[in-house]
C-alpha cells in the first residue's frame, strides 16, 4: 500500500515506523522543520547544542508501546531514561515512595505505613478508597468526575497530597473535572499494574534524542520518505484512493504526489478537524468540539539546594503557588541548581499572562526552600494546547474517519488521557497489518 501520515510527532512517527515494518510504501507530511510535535526539542542556538525541550515530559514504566517503539528504533532505553520507584515526595520530607523490593502488595503497604505527613485516618481512608476501586474493577461511569468518584473517601489531605498531584500530572486537569473513567484506567495500569508499571522514567537526553530523531534516521534507512515543512492543506478523493495536497513552501516536495491507499491523519484535533471537515462532517466536529488546556514550564536558576529526590511534589494552589512539581535533572552549573517547575492544568494562571506566572514559580521555589536571593527565570514556556481536556464525558472521535482514512493521535477515542503513550498507541494501531 502507499501510504501517507500527515504529522511526525510521536504518534505519527509509530505509525510510519510500524507501516513501514509492515511493507507499505510510506511518506510522511510534517508542518514543522523536525519531528517530535508536542515532544520535541527546538535549538536556541541552531548550531544542534542547547537544545531546549516543549516542555518537561515523564514517562512511566507501564508505557510498554512507547518503550518497545524506542528500542525497535534503536534507541538505548535504560540510558536514556532514569528508573525511578514511584514516589509523591515533598520537598519538607512528607509523601510516599514505593520501595522498588518485595512483593508489589507489600511494597505498597509499607509505602502507605511509612508515608510522612499522613495520620491513620489518612492511610485508612487511602486504603479503603483503593479497595473500592478494585472491586468495582476501576469502572465508573463516564459522566463522574474524581471529585465525585471520591465524595466519601479519602480524607481531604489524602486528596491534597495525593489524589490531586496524581490527576494534574497524569490528566493535566484537576480533579473537580477531570473524567474518573479515564483517571481510574491509568491507576489500574500504572498503580496497579504490573511490577515496574508505575515506575517512573526520567529522560536523560533531550525529547528528540527519545523517539523523533532516531525513528526519523531509522525512517530513512528503511526506503520511508519525509518531508518536512510540508503542511498539508487539503485532503481529496481520488476514487478509492487519496490525493494529499501539501503546502507550496515545501522545498523538498516539487511534483505532485501521486495518490495514497491510506492516510493516516496525525495531527492535532483542530487541523484533523479543519482537513476533514467537508469530507466527514459529523467526525470533523466532534474532533472540533475537543477543548484545551495548557502547561506552563519555567526554568529557574537558584543557589544550590539539596534534594530529597530528583522530581518534588509541591503545594500548588490557585492564588499563590502555581507549580505542582519540580525537577532537577541536570548537574550544578557555575555553581547554581537549574530546576524545572511544571505548571499543569495551567489555564486559570495564564489568565495572569506567563510572565506573571513564572514571577510566581520563582517566589513559590523561594517560599519552599527558604531562599531569600538568587532565584532567577531562566526561561518560560508556555504550551496553550498542550493536551486535550479530559474532562467527564468528553466525547473522543473514533479512528475510522471514512475508507482508507484514520486518525492516530493522543486525543482518539481510547482508555488513556494525552500522554505519548496514547499518541503511540494510536499511531500503531491506525495501521492496517501488511
Ligand atoms: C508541556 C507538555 C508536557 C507534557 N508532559 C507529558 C508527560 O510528562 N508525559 C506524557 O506522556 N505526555 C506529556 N505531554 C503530552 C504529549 O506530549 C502528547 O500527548 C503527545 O506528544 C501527542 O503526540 P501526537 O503525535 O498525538 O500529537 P503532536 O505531538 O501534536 O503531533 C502532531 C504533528 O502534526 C504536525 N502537523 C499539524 N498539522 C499538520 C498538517 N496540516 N500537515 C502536516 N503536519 C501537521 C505538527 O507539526 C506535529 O508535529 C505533554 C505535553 C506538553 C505540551
Amino acid at each position: 500500500m502507499r501510504l501517507a501520515v500527515v504529522g511526525a510527532g510521536w504518534a505519527g512517527l509509530a505509525a510510519a515506523v510500524r507501516a513501514t515494518q509492515a511493507g507499505h510504501d510510506v511518506t510522511v507530511f510534517e508542518t514543522a522543520g523536525m519531528p517530535g510535535g508536542r515532544a520535541r526539542s527546538d535549538h536556541d542556538d541552531g548550531a544542534g547544542d542547547g537544545a531546549t525541550d516543549n516542555g518537561q515530559h515523564i514517562l512511566l514504566g507501564g508505557y510498554a508501546r512507547t518503550l518497545a517503539l524506542m528500542r525497535d528504533v534503536g534507541v538505548d532505553v535504560e540510558r536514556a531514561l532514569l528508573r525511578l520507584p514511584l514516589s509523591m515526595t515533598y520537598p519538607d520530607g512528607s509523601g510516599f515512595a514505593l520501595s522498588p523490593d518485595g512483593p508489589r502488595l507489600l511494597a505498597a503497604a509499607s509505602a502507605l505505613w511509612s508515608a510522612r505527613g499522613f495520620g491513620w485516618i489518612d492511610k485508612a481512608s487511602t486504603l479503603v478508597m483503593t479497595a473500592c476501586w478494585q472491586w468495582r474493577r476501576f469502572r465508573c461511569p463516564p459522566a463522574w468526575t474524581v471529585d465525585a468518584m471520591l465524595r466519601l473517601a479519602p480524607t481531604p489531605r489524602v486528596r491534597r497530597m495525593l489524589i490531586e498531584p496524581l490527576c494534574v500530572a497524569a490528566l493535566n486537569m484537576p480533579s473537580a473535572e477531570a473524567s474518573a473513567e479515564v483517571f481510574l484506567a491509568v491507576m489500574r495500569d500504572s498503580l496497579f499494574g504490573a511490577r515496574d508499571a508505575s515506575d517512573l522514567l526520567l529522560p536523560q537526553l533531550p525529547l528528540a534524542q527519545l523517539l523523533p530523531l532516531p525513528a526519523l534516521e531509522w525512517l530513512r534507512a528503511h526506503g520511508a520518505t519525509v518531508h518536512f515543512r510540508s503542511r498539508v492543506t487539503a485532503l481529496a478523493r481520488d476514487g478509492v484512493r487519496w490525493q494529499v495536497v501539501a503546502g507550496a513552501d515545501a522545498a523538498d516536495l516539487r511534483k505532485p504526489e501521486p495518490a495514497f491507499d491510506q492516510v493516516i491523519l496525525a495531527t492535532p484535533a483542530p487541523e484533523a478537524a479543519r482537513l476533514t471537515q467537508a469530507l466527514a462532517p459529523a467526525w470533523s466536529a466532534a474532533a472540533a468540539a475537543l477543548a484545551h488546556e495548557p502547561i506552563v514550564t519555567v526554568v529557574l536558576t537558584a543557589p544550590p539546594r539539596a534534594w530529597a529526590a530528583p522530581m518534588l511534589a509541591l503545594r500548588g494552589d490557585d492564588t499563590q503557588a502555581p507549580a505542582q512539581f519540580a525537577f532537577k535533572l541536570g548537574d550544578q552549573v557555575d555553581g547554581v541548581d537549574r530546576v524545572t517547575l511544571v505548571v499543569s492544568a495551567a489555564g486559570r494562571w495564564l489568565e495572569r499572562g506567563s510572565d506573571a506566572v513564572a514571577a510566581a514559580c520563582a517566589a513559590q521555589y523561594r517560599e519552599v526552600f527558604g531562599i531569600a536571593d538568587g532565584v532567577a527565570v531562566a526561561s518560560v514556556r508556555t504550551d496553550k494546547r498542550a493536551t486535550f481536556r479530559c474532562t467527564a464525558g468528553v466525547v473522543r472521535p473514533p479512528m475510522d474517519i471514512l475508507p482508507g482514512l484514520r486518525a492516530a493521535a493522543d486525543y482518539v477515542a481510547g482508555p488513556y488521557p494525552a500522554t505519548l503513550e496514547a499518541a503511540v498507541r494510536a499511531g500503531e494501531a491506525a495501521v492496517v497489518p501488511g
